[in-house]
């Protein structure tokens, strides 16, 4: 009997417990939500289509370079002298964007709203001098819809983004395996013949960014852009994922940082910090991406290979980058949205 008051003092203590956890579990629950609803807000705000905002940043456009802020001077190499470096904020950035792949995308509806491209995807900022010229290269075989979608949406953030940029869309030859980690390597090779670019940015044909706030340029560090996916629910967990495996990738190094060929996605990984290197990321809700759905294409299984060779990462990379990169360019296509390299990269 003399245990009783014990008993219940024990009892009492856990009730106590088992409320204050639940009351924190509640507090870190709506602290979340309202983070969430804050950026649903923001989202519904940007809900117009894409034409809508490039009307709108258009208009700005005009209205910002009214005449009496632009040099009145009739001599063109007087007027580029007095261009400044585009600030790190761009002024027609809106943020959140609505992506989504139900309607059909024509590569002339991509031409005729992009009329200030210059043959092979190139563009570079009129109103100012941009920070970066930025490579975009795109491994590709077989994904023509994917790659109208990305071009659809992509050329206008990039513009918004005020990059000197240019888009390599480096085509596999043949239908042996799918070598995407050489591919990329090409495109470095061959956008540095082309242009004296000092930023490279990899992406996936089929993965759209779902905020113009996610610069497509480099940093100190090599930078993973794609950071939360729609494809894991953007959930940080599973978002984990991608950011440990630099998954999707959009990775960027630039030269002469660019001495490197990534196999796989976690390869890349080890290459950045067996280098001293870290990797940077724009946060969970600026990198959100969008990828579209697909099959897995024939010929693009997992490399059987892939675990023992990311285990000796270290010991082949020196040997495995561009220094040893072999390869026969097949065609080159000036197209007024990219530049098309189709090429054959030997055996795997
Ligand atoms: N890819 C391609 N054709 C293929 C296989 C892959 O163009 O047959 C390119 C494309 O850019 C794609 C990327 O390689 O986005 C990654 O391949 P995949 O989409 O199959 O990988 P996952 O969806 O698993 O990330
Ligand atoms: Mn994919």
């Amino acid at each position: 009997m003399r245990d009783a008051p014990g008993n219940f003092n024990l009892l009492h203590r856990t009730c106590s417990l088992v409320v204050l956890l639940c009351l924190l579990h509640i507090s870190v629950t709506v602290i979340y939500y309202m983070r969430n609803s804050d950026l649903r807000q923001t989202f519904v705000q940007n809900q117009q289509s894409p034409q809508i905002h490039r009307k709108l940043a258009e208009q700005r456009v005009t209205t910002e370079e009214s005449p009496q802020r632009l040099p009145s001077v009739s001599n063109v190499t007087e007027t580029e002298r007095k261009l400044e470096t585009c600030p790190d904020n761009p002024p027609r950035l809106v943020g959140p964007l609505r992506v989504e792949f139900s309607d059909p995308v024509t590569l002339d509806l991509v031409r005729s709203e992009n009329p200030v491209l210059q043959p092979g995807g190139r563009f570079k900022p009129t109103e100012c001098i941009a920070q970066q010229k930025v490579a975009i290269i795109i491994p590709f075989r077989h994904r023509d819809e994917h790659l109208k979608y990305w071009l659809y949406y992509l050329h206008p953030i990039l513009q918004r983004q005020q990059l000197d940029y240019g888009i390599y869309v480096i085509n596999q030859d043949g239908e042996d395996t799918f070598n995407r980690a050489k591919l990329l390597n090409i495109g470095y090779a061959e956008a540095l013949k082309e242009y004296d670019y000092d930023c490279f940015v990899f992406s996936d044909v089929d993965l759209i960014p779902m905020d113009d706030r996610n610069f497509y340029k480099c940093y100190n560090q090599p930078r993973h852009l794609s950071v939360s996916m729609d494809k894991f629910g953007f959930r940080y967990f599973w978002s984990l994922l991608t950011v440990v495996s630099c998954r999707g990738l959009m990775v960027y190094f630039q030269p002469p940082d660019s001495i490197y060929l990534y196999f796989y996605g976690s390869a890349c990984f080890h290459r950045v910090s067996s280098k001293g290197m870290s990797i940077s990321r724009p946060d969970g809700v600026i990198g959100r991406c969008r990828m579209i759905r697909h099959d897995r294409d024939k010929q693009n299984d997992p490399n059987p290979q892939r675990f023992d060779r990311i285990a000796h990462t270290r010991e082949t990379m020196a040997s495995d980058g561009i220094s040893s990169l072999t390869y026969n360019v097949v065609n080159i296509e000036k197209d007024q949205l990219f530049t098309k390299i189709t090429v054959d990269v030997g055996k795997p």
